[in-house]
């Protein structure tokens, strides 16, 4: 059955999300307690929440424990690649279900949720593949007398998965993903700011048939369930994508038993526009790599950096094009940038535009949250861009996570470089030019785990995406996310 959910009660938002999945079973938090997931867009209370703990963190490792050393382990490549496609089969029936799940937790606009179902089918269909695609190799070795050598690959064995908010449904499926096509167990911990989508592919997972303690739903808070999952000895690797504050307590976390640890962190990504560009495609291409969701994506371009000699033009055709974007309730299909996902966020956006100000940055469009009407229950700020921007001020190098677009002005392709490098992080960058010698000499100047070369953000389950620096590291996407939950053995066989 297909709920609409805007119309519909969906069963998550009437009762069901008080319990979790552990074990194959939907069970309450051993507390009782639970919390309130809000809509971004209203403020009101959309659900109450299971709000799973170190107690469950506890149960639901035990379980994935067992599993894993259970059945699963003998589980053949190909009957993973048949789990994995029927799970793909019933997200894609059930996408639009999901999506609008995504937009009533944590804001995003329908008409962006409902476009990604190739981030969350394709995904799941592209490590179907890779589930068959596992293997070892044979290696000749010197030993005098004779040896035989070979590698095996094996799953690492159970994976804490804490992912963020910004999109719910992709960011479960690309850590489900390689997990089940690897023949590892799983717990993953949504945000506390949008449990509802992941708890609902919890419940698609089991209709796919996916053995019981495979895959464990644990919501709950950072700094209790997540701290617990980051810190437990029986999990031996976790794989986390937030900010970057969060990645550096999960990595101290990880030191007691030496878990592997993937971490997809913030951004502070530049996008370089050169007046030879087509300006027709760069100035929704730079607008949409900040505006899109708000603003609320790791590898947003907020810094961009625009040629002298076009810098005036160009900042005020991208503070038109921000002007005229519609700003609502995501659940309107005309609505194209939604709300922040919550109270906490909206007072760290509207305090960086205060900074912004301070600075001396200089508004061209947006700058103050929006009251009007119903704009005031929901937490909104509009598309703003600040020109006049200084590489030292702190709305150029700090993760503002908001609609917010920092403009710089430059010179010459050397300097750009040498500026645009000038950060801490190192997850996306852009560039805009007709010239391929500079495409090619920004491409490998730029310390980053994404170059966008004409258009920004194009992602794929096949291109590895991931960061340089303090964006993180390791990569999602790609045959390297298979491996990195993947073990290496070396066979030896005395064959003399
Ligand atoms: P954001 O600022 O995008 O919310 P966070 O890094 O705070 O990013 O959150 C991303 C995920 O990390 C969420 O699931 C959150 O609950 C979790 N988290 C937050 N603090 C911790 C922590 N100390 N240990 C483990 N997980 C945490």
């Amino acid at each position: 059955m297909t709920v609409d959910v805007f119309t519909t009660r969906h069963p998550f938002l009437d009762g069901k999300a008080k319990r979790m999945l552990i074990g194959g079973k939907w069970v309450e938090a051993a507390s009782g307690r639970t919390f309130s997931s809000i809509n971004p867009a209203t403020g009101e209370v959309l659900a109450e929440v299971a709000e799973g703990d170190a107690e469950d963190i506890d149960r639901a490792v035990a379980a994935a424990r067992r599993a894993f050393d259970g059945p699963w382990r003998r589980v053949k490549p190909y009957e993973r690649q048949i789990l994995l496609l029927k799970l793909g089969d019933l997200v894609e029936r059930h996408f639009e279900e999901l999506a609008a799940l995504d937009t009533l937790d944590m804001g995003a606009p329908i008409s962006r949720t409902g476009a990604n179902r190739q981030r969350a089918v394709g995904m799941l269909r592209y490590y179907a593949g890779q589930a068959v695609a596992i293997h070892g190799e044979t290696i000749e070795n010197s030993l005098p007398g004779e040896y035989a050598s070979f590698t095996l690959k094996e799953p690492v064995g159970v994976v804490g998965a804490i992912i963020p908010w910004n999109a719910p449904l992709s960011s479960s499926i690309w850590k489900l993903g390689p997990a089940l096509a690897t023949g590892c167990t799983i717990v993953l911990k949504p945000a506390e700011e949008a449990p509802l989508t992941p708890l609902r592919l919890a419940e698609l997972c089991q209709e796919a048939g996916i053995p019981p303690g495979v895959v464990n739903v644990v919501p709950g808070y950072g700094e209790t369930a997540g701290a617990a999952l980051a810190s437990h000895l029986d999990v031996d690797k976790v794989a986390f994508t937030g900010s970057h504050l969060t990645g550096q307590k999960i990595v101290a976390a990880s030191a007691g038993n030496l878990k592997r640890v993937s971490l997809e962190l913030g951004g502070k990504s530049p996008d370089v526009v050169f007046a030879d560009a087509d300006l027709d495609a760069a100035v929704p291409g730079a607008a949409m790599a900040v505006f899109a969701n708000s603003g609320q994506i790791c590898s947003a371009g907020t810094r961009l950096f625009v040629e002298r000699k076009i810098y005036e033009e160009f900042t005020a055709r991208v503070a038109a094009f921000g002007r005229g974007l519609r700003i609502g309730d995501g659940r309107d299909p005309a609505t194209q940038v939604g709300p922040l996902v919550s109270a906490e966020q909206l007072d760290r956006v509207t305090g960086y535009l205060a900074i912004g100000r301070q600075e001396g940055a200089r508004p061209l469009a947006g700058g103050e949250r929006l009251t009007e009407g119903d704009l005031a229950k929901g937490f909104f700020v509009p598309p703003t861009v600040f020109a006049d921007v200084r590489d030292d001020m702190r709305i150029a190098q700090e993760e503002i996570f908001g609609p917010v677009i920092s403009a710089i002005p430059f010179t010459d392709i050397a300097e750009v470089i040498e500026r645009a490098n000038r950060t801490s992080y190192g997850l996306g960058s852009g560039l805009w030019t007709r010239d391929v010698t500079k495409a090619h000499t920004l491409a490998r100047g730029i310390r980053a785990g994404s170059v966008w070369i004409n258009c920004y953000q194009a992602m794929d389950p096949a291109v590895p995406f991931g960061g340089y620096k303090m964006s993180g590291y390791g990569r999602e996407g790609g045959k390297q996310h298979v491996e990195e939950y993947l073990n290496v053995k070396a066979v030896w066989i005395r064959t003399g």
